[in-house]
């Protein structure tokens, strides 16, 4: 089962990166190209049902398998980035952090006006960089399509800061 491969490889980094985080890290799944190649195909049996124009993946682990499912499915991939890594003109938006906060951006032409944009990370925690995500793409006139995410981490209800962009939310384990 998809769920028990990738609790198989992900591992618990302790203090990561800082004193108290237990941080969940993803790089061993991308030494196994059948894993990735299970995980770009569950995502696309999955989002099969959902009518998607485009695919966002979020920087930078998003953009791994963002890319891959895109290409699947036929479908745009827009990169949501960092500041200052875009060199179009963009939409911003920061968000609080458990410390301090962040910012996204997106460049202004990602999609048209009315697209159903499909939100990809590689990790959901407390759902603030997603939810940030969601609101750049109303602010370009698109609506959230689904979110989904390699590992959602139950116990910080990431979900819920989600819920009313889209109940499409998909994870492949917790
Ligand atoms: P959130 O905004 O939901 O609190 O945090 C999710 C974002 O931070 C994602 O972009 C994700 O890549 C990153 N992130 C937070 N914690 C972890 C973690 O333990 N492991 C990994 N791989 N990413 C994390």
């Amino acid at each position: 089962m998809i769920s028990k491969k990738i609790q198989s490889v992900v591992r618990d980094i302790y203090d990561f990166p800082k004193p108290g985080i237990v941080f969940k890290d993803v790089t061993p799944i991308f030494k196994d190209p059948a894993l990735c190649t299970e995980i770009v195909d569950a995502f696309a049996e999955k989002l099969a049902h959902l009518d998607i124009d485009v695919i966002a993946g979020v920087e930078s682990r998003g953009f791994l398998f963002g890319l891959m499912l895109a290409n699947k499915l036929n479908k745009p991939f827009v990169p949501v980035r960092k500041p200052g890594k875009l060199p179009f003109s963009i939409v911003t938006k920061s968000y609080e952090l458990e410390y301090g906060t962040a910012t996204i951006e997106i460049h202004t032409d990602a999609f048209a006006p009315g697209s159903r944009v499909f939100v990809h990370d590689d990790l959901l925690a407390t759902g603030g960089t997603a939810a940030a995500t969601a609101d750049l793409i109303f602010e370009l006139g698109g609506t959230v399509a689904g979110f989904g995410f390699v590992i959602a981490l139950g116990f910080l209800h990431g979900e819920e800061k989600l819920l009313p962009f889209s109940s499409n939310i998909i994870s492949l384990t917790t």
